[in-house]
């Protein structure tokens, strides 16, 4: 499969040790510019936390991934070999081969090693803190929730659910149960986009007036049998796994999410591919103020913009969403930051939110808040293009 999202990642670079800057995040309408990288990494220094889920002082804290697939294994795993607050101590997977071949590469102990059916006993496992929802999209909410139930805190992969109830149900069962819940938005801990928050919420070049963001990936030289094609499975197509990243892209650049969205699905070009879910969609997020962010997505195009024009100025990042290789411009010239390993940020940042009990800068209900915006945008689209208003929080 040839994508800008699903690379294989071999020669990684390494991770950029006391690099410090301004992180930003938006959570409903608050802007949230007021985290540091020092508050949330501890300015990647080592300091001793206690675990929520346990007792004892933890060096780093134990991660569990659940389903072992290509994110799994070609990004997150080698990324907790670099992590400095926690650390792969576990898998729980479906396949024994897998298992068997985890367990000898990254060392886990037989104790450490979980299946569908097993993975409720890792509540008696005190290696583990963390579990790490890596399964297809319409799976996330059931094992978020038997994790919670476990009392283990949870990453969960975007989108964090396929319909708002499951939403709602894992961010109960967290509540519930005492343990956190955050979303694997990598690109909140990632140096680019941390300056396209600033440069919006901070009005850098003044106010924002629009907002351009496309994410597009072709599946159409790949199999036809894989879950991403399937409804059921991926709660829906291009828009559930890469226009979720321009929708947090205008939210983040604007600080506050959309009022009000009005969408369109694009021609189907590749039926025998798109018969269960969209190939491409075309939609426009109206923010408060009146500004517009136009963004297109397609699983049958390769495109990869976030970008916006400002009162004094415009920026744009091209490529923006790919795990490496981001390049970033300004109308001032070429926006200077390095490419980081930034699953190794994002995990150690989370790791570490989690250790001093505070909430995640990608918290569940930044999940829920977005999936109440692709819900939108798939209301409008099957409407045939009506203005469907966002509600938060009802
Ligand atoms: P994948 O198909 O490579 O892996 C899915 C895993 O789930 C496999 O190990 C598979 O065996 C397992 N599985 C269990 N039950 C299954 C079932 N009924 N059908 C299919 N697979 C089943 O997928 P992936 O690319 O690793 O994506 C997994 C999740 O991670 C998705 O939610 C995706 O959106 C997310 N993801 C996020 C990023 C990111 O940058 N944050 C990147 C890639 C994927």
């Amino acid at each position: 499969m040839k994508t800008n999202h699903y690379n294989l990642q071999t020669d990684r670079r390494k991770f950029l040790k006391g690099f410090t800057f301004t992180l930003g995040g938006t959570l409903l309408g608050m802007p949230l510019l007021s985290h540091s990288m020092d508050q949330h990494i501890g300015n990647l220094a080592y300091e001793a936390g206690t675990s929520q889920t346990g007792s004892q002082q933890k060096k780093k804290m134990g991660i569990a991934l659940v389903g072992l697939g290509q994110y799994s294994t070609n990004e997150l795993a080698p990324a907790l070999q670099e992590t400095q607050h926690c650390y792969l101590a576990g898998v729980v997977t479906g396949t024994p081969s897998k298992a068997e071949a985890w367990k000898k590469k990254y060392n886990i102990p037989d104790k450490n090693i979980y299946s569908y059916d097993t993975f409720d006993q890792i509540a008696n496992n005190k290696d583990i803190d963390i579990v790490y929802v890596v399964l297809p999209n319409a799976m996330h909410a059931e094992y978020t929730i038997r994790a919670a139930r476990a009392k283990k805190h949870v990453i969960c992969e975007k989108p964090m659910a396929t319909t708002l109830e499951d939403a709602q149900r894992m961010l109960d069962a967290c509540r519930e149960n005492g343990v956190q819940l955050a979303i694997g938005y990598r690109l909140h801990f990632e140096p680019f986009h941390q300056r396209v928050m600033e440069l919006g919420q901070k009005q850098v070049y003044g106010k924002v007036k629009q907002i351009e963001a496309r994410n597009s990936s072709d599946m159409t030289d790949g199999s036809l049998d894989v879950w991403r094609l399937n409804k059921q499975l991926a709660g829906g197509g291009s828009l559930m796994d890469l226009g979720i990243y321009c929708v947090q892209g205008a939210i983040y650049t604007m600080g506050k999410p959309p009022v009000a969205v009005t969408a369109r699905y694009g021609e189907v070009t590749k039926p025998n591919y798109f018969h269960s879910v969209e190939q491409s969609i075309n939609w426009q997020m109206e923010f408060a103020d009146g500004v517009k962010a136009e963004c297109n997505t397609s699983y049958a195009d390769e495109e990869n913009l976030l970008s916006a024009k400002a009162e004094k100025g415009w920026w744009r990042l091209s490529p923006a969403y790919a795990y490496e290789g981001k390049k970033g411009e300004t109308h001032e010239g070429k926006i200077d930051l390095p490419n980081i390993y930034e699953q190794v940020r994002q995990m150690d940042g989370q790791a570490h939110s989690f250790m001093k009990n505070q909430p995640s800068i990608v918290p569940g209900e930044m999940g829920l808040r977005d999936m109440r915006v692709l819900m939108a945008i798939y209301e409008s689209a099957n409407a045939g293009g009506k203005r469907v208003e966002i509600r938060y929080g009802g």
